[in-house]
Parts: C-alpha cells; sequence; structure tokens
C-alpha cells in the first residue's frame, strides 16, 4: 500500500478520531519530579476480587514512589469486558484505604493525566492506532476463528511458535481494494500490530528485582484492537504507562514472557520503555511438603477479606509484607521500636526473585509485636471498630466497661519485655474475657476448674486488701504459705520437699486459677487489683463451695 492509501485506510477504519498523537504528548507532559523520584502504578483488572498478591503489589507501588519522593496513581484496566465485575472497584478502593496505601493520583481522586479508567480513553488508543495504521505499523485483520484454530492446530503439530505471525499472517499484505471489499462485505475485524521482530533474535529484559533475562524477541503481529474496539491490555497499557509516564512497571512475574511483546510495543510506538521490576508469587507449603502459588480456591488468606475478617490489623499486614520484600526487614523492624516500617530502605535488589513462602506464623508473630508496642488505649481503638463491626455483644462490654480493660491491657506493657499474648483483635476478647463477670461466669471453660486446696483460698480471702501494695500483697502470700504447711520460697522448697505441701508459687496459682480460671495469665497481683476484693470473693466461693 502506497502512503495515500494507508491514509485513506485509516481514515476509513477510524472515521471520528480527528486527533494526532501529538495532541496527547503535549496535554500529557513529562512530570516535573526530583531526579531519582520513581513514578509506579497499581493497574488491578476490576474482576470483583482483590488478592493479597494484588495488595503486596499496591503496596510496593506504593513504597517506591513514596520513598523515593515520587508520585503512585492507580489505574482501572478495564479493557476486558467479559471479566468486568459491577462493584469491583468500590473493592479495590476500601481494600486501599483500610490498608491505608492509598494512591495520590488515578482513578478514585483524579490527577492531571486523566482519565485512569482504560474504558474510559478509547479515543486515545484509537488515535495511536489510526497512526500505526497510516505508519503502516498495523493492519486490519479479518481471519475467522476457524481460520485461526486451523493455523493453531497446524503449529502446535508442528511445535511452531503459537500465533500469527509470518506466513501465517495472512492479511498483513491486503491491498485496499480488498480491505474495503471485506468492509463492505461486514466482516468483523481486530487490528494487529506489525511485528519487526525475528526468530533468530533474542532481547534481554533488564529486571531490577530478577536481573537480566535474556528471551526470545517478538515475532507475533498481536491484535492491538480487538473486534468491540478496545484495546487488549498489551497495547493499552503501553499507550497509558508511557502518557502517565510511569518509571517503574512493578507486576507479578506471570508477566514476564509477555515483557518482548511489550519492549516491541514500545520501540514501534517511538515511546521510551519504563524500568521493569518482577515479583515472585506468593507460596505455600502444603499438606505433602510441596511448595505452590496460594490459590484463590484453597487459600482462604488468599483474598484481602480474610484479614479484616480475621481481625488482622491491616499495619500486621503491612509488616508482614515486607518481611517477604525484603527478607532484612524483620531484624530491622525487631531493632527499631520507634520507628514506621517506612524508614526502612527498602530495595529492588534485596527482593526475593522465587517463590516466596507465606507463612502465617510470622504474620501472628509480627502482629504480636506491632500490639506490643502499642499504648493500651491504642489497642482498644482499633480493636473498637472491629467488635461493633463482627461481636456487637463484646463491643457493649468495650464500651460500659473502657477503663477496667485499659487497665488490663496495661498490664506487663510498658516494660522491657511487653507481653505478646494479642496478635488479632479476636485476642483482645479471647485474652481478657475472664476479667468481666458477665464473661466468666458464662464461659463453659471456667466449669472445669478445679481447684485443689479450698482450705487455703478461703484463708486468702480473709487477708486479702484491695489497699496492699504489691510487696505487701506478696508478704501476705508468704505468710498464709509459712503457717499453712507451704515453703515461703522455691529454693526452700526444693531443699526440703518432703516437709512441705508445695511452695508460695503453689499458692500464687491456685488464686490464679480460682480468679482467672487459667493456668496463666499476665501479673496476678494486677489481675486481683482490676477485679476487687468483693469479686475475688465471689469467684473464690463459687470454687469452693
Ligand atoms: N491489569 C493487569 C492485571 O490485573 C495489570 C498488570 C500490570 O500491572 O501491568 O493483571
Amino acid at each position: 500500500m502506497t502512503e495515500e492509501e494507508r491514509i485513506e485506510l485509516a481514515d476509513i477504519l477510524f472515521p471520528n478520531i480527528d486527533k494526532e498523537p501529538s495532541y496527547y504528548e503535549e496535554k500529557y507532559p513529562e512530570r516535573k519530579l526530583k531526579e531519582g523520584a520513581k513514578v509506579t502504578r497499581f493497574a488491578p483488572s476490576p474482576t470483583g476480587f482483590m488478592h493479597i498478591g494484588g495488595l503486596e503489589s499496591a503496596f510496593l507501588d506504593y513504597i517506591f514512589a513514596k520513598q523515593s519522593g515520587g508520585v503512585f496513581f492507580l489505574r482501572i484496566e478495564d479493557t476486558d469486558r467479559k471479566r468486568f465485575v459491577e462493584g469491583a472497584t468500590d473493592l479495590i478502593k476500601s481494600s486501599l484505604e483500610s490498608f491505608d496505601i492509598m494512591p495520590e493520583e488515578g482513578a478514585f481522586n483524579g490527577g492531571a493525566y486523566a482519565p485512569y479508567v482504560q474504558s474510559e480513553r478509547e479515543e486515545i488508543y484509537k488515535t495511536y492506532i489510526k497512526d500505526m495504521i497510516k505508519k503502516g505499523k498495523a493492519y486490519p485483520c479479518f481471519m475467522t476463528e476457524e481460520e485461526l484454530s486451523e493455523i493453531r492446530e497446524g503449529q502446535e503439530l508442528r511445535k511452531e511458535p503459537i500465533g500469527v505471525y509470518g506466513m501465517y499472517a495472512t492479511d498483513r499484505d491486503l491491498s485496499l481494494d480488498e480491505i474495503k471489499a471485506h468492509l463492505k462485505n461486514n466482516d468483523s475485524y481486530v487490528i494487529r500490530m506489525k511485528s519487526p521482530g525475528s526468530m533468530e533474535n533474542t532481547v534481554v529484559l533488564h529486571d531490577l528485582i530478577k536481573g537480566d533475562i535474556t528471551l526470545p524477541e517478538n515475532i507475533i503481529d498481536e491484535v492491538i484492537m480487538k473486534k468491540d474496539g478496545l484495546p487488549t491490555y498489551h497495547f493499552a497499557h503501553v499507550i497509558d504507562d508511557h502518557l502517565m509516564h510511569t518509571s517503574v512497571v512493578i507486576r507479578g512475574d506471570e508477566w514476564v514472557p509477555s515483557f518482548p511483546k511489550h519492549l516491541q510495543m514500545f520501540k514501534m510506538l517511538g515511546f521510551k520503555t519504563p524500568k521493569y521490576a518482577h515479583y515472585a508469587p506468593l507460596t505455600k507449603k502444603d499438606e505433602n511438603g510441596n511448595i505452590r502459588k496460594l490459590s484463590k480456591r484453597k487459600d482462604p488468606e488468599f483474598s484481602v477479606e480474610y484479614y479484616e475478617k480475621a481481625g488482622v490489623p491491616s499495619m500486621g499486614v503491612k509488616l508482614f509484607l515486607s518481611t517477604i520484600i525484603n527478607t532484612n526487614f524483620e531484624e530491622w523492624y525487631l531493632n527499631n521500636k520507634d520507628k514506621s516500617f517506612m524508614d526502612f530502605p527498602f530495595s529492588f535488589k534485596k527482593m526475593p526473585t522465587g517463590g516466596t513462602l507465606f507463612d502465617m506464623e510470622k504474620l501472628d508473630n509480627i502482629c504480636k509485636t506491632y500490639f506490643s508496642r502499642l499504648s493500651a488505649e491504642e489497642v482498644y481503638n482499633e480493636a473498637l471498630p472491629y467488635y461493633e463491626k463482627y461481636d456487637k455483644d463484646f463491643y457493649k462490654i468495650m464500651v460500659d466497661e473502657k477503663d477496667k480493660l485499659i487497665k488490663f491491657l496495661n498490664i506487663e506493657r510498658n516494660t522491657k519485655r511487653p507481653r505478646k499474648d494479642i496478635g488479632t483483635y479476636g485476642d483482645v476478647k479471647k485474652e481478657s474475657n475472664y476479667i468481666f463477670n458477665s464473661l466468666f461466669y458464662t464461659d463453659d471453660r471456667y466449669k472445669d476448674v478445679e481447684v485443689k486446696d479450698k482450705d487455703i483460698l478461703l484463708k486468702y480471702i480473709d487477708v486479702y486488701s484491695d489497699s496492699d501494695t504489691q510487696d505487701e500483697w506478696y508478704e501476705k502470700i508468704k505468710n498464709l504459705a509459712g503457717k499453712n504447711g507451704y515453703a515461703e520460697s522455691v529454693k526452700e522448697y526444693k531443699e526440703n520437699s518432703d516437709k512441705y505441701k508445695g511452695h508460695i508459687g503453689d499458692i500464687c496459682e491456685e488464686i490464679r486459677h480460682a480468679v482467672t480460671g487459667r493456668v496463666a495469665s499476665p501479673n496476678l497481683y494486677d489481675i486481683l487489683q482490676i477485679l476487687g476484693k468483693e469479686e475475688i470473693k465471689k469467684r473464690i466461693d463459687y470454687f469452693t463451695k
């Protein structure tokens, strides 16, 4: 086709496109950012499901943009209308909000590079496609589904690369008249790019995480515009990352094989390619000890919604993801009590290149450390909305007996080795329920409490006083021990164990058991102070009657 014919064809195919690419190049100028500032984007497809890998992706975008003084924006990739689910963008928004990693620009809050929803950018894509037609870099392809599958079958048999290329790209060189005849016939068509690639060549992906990867050059005449007039993901993201000036594309490594295709598109369009960082998938050890990718069907923890329902604090999830992103994060976090995760120097180079184990026990541990560093008031405030949503009864208790719960949460908190018994919001109730009378007597676990020495408990309640200091309190128990056949210290007991019924620790255990129903609790003196003499007596009576 001559240049005039190509221009005529472009106008026939896109009669309503009256702009040139230069219009958009001017409309969306370079961002004015300082040297080294990264522009990242989270580009989910609205499929109605937000998984932990997607969250990791957004988290990486957030971290690397923020730490470099750059921009993190959000783009909705909805050109595949078959996968589109109503309400899906709201889910993406609420997830990012709840993890406090909202992009400052994009589909939810606008910005200078709007629109940020691909289906609203049709005219932009078509402008570039029209230009490619004019330049002979793209063509309409009228091949039918039957023709395509026939080609594929042959290629599979002969073990050739699958797709439309070389001799299979029969519509590459249609004349203008032939195309006009197809159009007159109302034959449906897609637009394909004219790949300049050759099977002999390779390209190198300089991946920021995985290092250099050599891949075969793309030879396929990829579809860039589908029959419905919308671009394919591959083409749309190239146009968008160019016009929105993305500097680093951070995405899952399932996209590595598509890289040669994307690289070729950037080159054919005369665009500068962004940098790429392909991260490894999250994996899990299954029952048989095999490592496999986290799965939507098998693993509830794959869904981001799981964490909210399980009462896992969003900060805990972020800290956990940080340990996955950079393995040296964990040690840093343990040694830097007063720092935020954003103070850690995250680096692509330290990211794992193969699958990363998603270890729920580690998540629990890091959450426990996180909670142990909060004030009692903060734990309370963070847990309250969880109970308001998921456990109205305990919510009411929390509101009515706030002081009591705060006192409980404060036990052994501001110490060198703070308590680490709370890893989820649910643990707040689980660990504290016995301090609330309404829960203590109704909890089945306490029905089985058996006290061994009723007599000592009854004597104890006679001497107990709420106004005792911890030392005075301990002295009284010691006294009681001495008078009732118990050793006053463990040491003494060990030396002459046959002389005693037990030692002072055993009495404390007995008291603890009767007033909490448990064999372990935070500092007993503090628990007794919270309960008060009247309640302690009630519980002792309850278990000694
Ligand atoms: N829309 C693509 C997806 O959801 C995004 C891939 C990318 O980040 O470039 O998988």
